[in-house]
């Protein structure tokens, strides 16, 4: 079951290579830190693709729904993970110019002989989730015990008024 999964990138981009395949969440360690729930998979696809100066390059695409926990609420967020990025297989990113290196619309990925697959979903899922996950508008949570008796505030103004209208 958690055979790796592993490519000669350059050689996959050669060959037109395509892999498709569902990967359990389980197998994704380093997700677990954003997860409710680590049951579910994701599906995955990897192309071969050329870019317009017929680089080689990779393409990655994830789909699926994370259970993510909110970090204001703690309670579960759904969440719909859809991407597909475009890495551009390069020999060694110290051949990058600055300005590659500072163009946010391409990304890079050194090519390896053998590249884990599944290494590399996991490092582009965690780039696609929130730093810190939150409900839109969170449900609100049950009064707190700590609250006092109907969570009641005592305003500022009528502590002021407690306190004049006290006899000297
Ligand atoms: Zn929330």
């Amino acid at each position: 079951m958690s055979q790796q999964i592993v490519i000669d990138s350059l050689a996959f981009v050669q060959e037109g290579g395509s892999l498709t395949g569902e990967l359990a969440l389980a197998r994704l360690p380093r997700t677990h830190d954003w997860l409710v729930d680590t049951d579910g998979s994701v599906s995955y696809r990897v192309e071969a693709s050329r870019g317009e100066r017929g680089q080689p390059q990779l393409q990655l695409s994830v789909d699926g729904t994370l259970a993510l926990r909110c970090q204001r609420c703690l309670e579960p967020m759904v969440f719909p993970l859809h991407f597909c990025n475009t890495l551009e297989l390069i020999a060694d990113e110290a051949d990058l110019t600055q300005e590659e290196l500072e163009d946010d619309s391409r990304d890079y990925l050194q090519a390896q002989k053998e590249l884990d697959v599944v290494a590399l979903i996991e490092d582009e899922i965690i780039l696609a989730l929130p730093f810190a996950p939150r409900h839109d508008s969170c449900t609100p949570p049950a009064p707190s015990p700590d609250a006092g008796p109907g969570g009641e505030k005592v305003s500022p103004f009528a502590a002021l008024a407690a306190l004049k209208g006290k006899p000297s």
